[in-house]
């Protein structure tokens, strides 16, 4: 079955509730069916604008989904601070982060931490999207693929092919990030390919060929047609672009 690409916008720590309702009614405004049964389009919004996001997008029957930036390895008890996978399912959320990159470097988050938030999202039937991808010192030194593969083969240590096959990898090289320095078409394609190569051997051929790879790292409206023209790449994880209804919109519809 094809893969229905995903856009994803990661709105990090932007926007309170009303600013979020906002943005969530400019894009449902302006994204008709037809770009809806061509592409999922998600937004990621901050703990405190699920529930006003949430209400919105039910009371208007709305196309668009929602998921969290983030979430506890733990399902309850004294983590002061933190946000259950129990909580995220309460209100609605379908996808929540595991891994960012901001995550792996503000937070400290191993492999060992990614993998049991994986396991946890699962447990309460949300779906991660496992962010993976290297710095400029492990591209410098041609070790990128290695790198993150070896970030993906921890953080599904242990997850069953039946849930590994609902999972979202994006691959967001941290020098992309928030930098204006986009990857090219042919740097993805060459790490988001040997993403899929290494699910198959991880799984097997038809668990590889259902997970969609998205691209993540200074995506924007003008380099978008590039990135979804590459044949392992079926969407993006979209940052501060994402804050910007017209830019987002036309990034969902890949440029035009
Ligand atoms: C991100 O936060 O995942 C991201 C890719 O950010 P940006 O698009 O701003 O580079």
């Amino acid at each position: 079955m094809a893969r229905k690409p995903l856009i994803a916008g990661n709105w990090k720590m932007n926007l309170n509730h009303l600013e979020a309702i906002n943005l969530v009614q400019k894009l449902a405004f302006s994204l008709t069916d037809r770009d809806h049964d061509a592409v999922e389009v998600a937004v990621l919004p901050p703990y405190t604008d699920l529930r006003s996001v949430q209400t919105l997008i039910d009371a208007d029957k709305l196309r668009i989904v929602y998921g969290a930036q983030d979430l506890s390895r733990h399902d309850a008890g004294a983590y002061t601070g933190e946000i259950s996978g129990a909580m995220l399912a309460k209100l609605g959320c379908t996808y929540t982060l595991v891994g960012h990159s901001e995550r792996r470097q503000y937070h400290h988050e191993d492999e060992a931490v990614c993998n049991a938030k994986v396991k946890a999202a699962y447990r309460h039937s949300l779906t991660p999207i496992l962010c993976v991808g290297e710095g400029l010192p492990v591209r410098q030194e041609s070790r990128h693929v290695e790198h993150t593969l070896a970030q993906l083969d921890g953080a599904l240590d242990g997850v069953p092919a039946d849930q590994a096959k609902t999972i979202v990898i994006a691959y967001e090289p941290v020098w992309a990030i928030g930098t204006g320095e986009v990857a090219t078409p042919k740097d993805a394609q060459e790490v988001c390919g040997a993403i899929r190569t290494r699910l198959a051997e991880l799984y097997d051929g038809e668990v590889a060929a259902a997970i969609r790879i998205l691209y993540g790292g200074s995506v924007k409206s003008d380099n978008i047609a590039g990135i979804m023209a590459q044949p392992d790449i079926d969407g993006a994880l979209v940052g501060g672009a994402s804050l910007d209804q017209g830019e987002f919109v036309k990034i969902c519809r890949f440029g035009e």
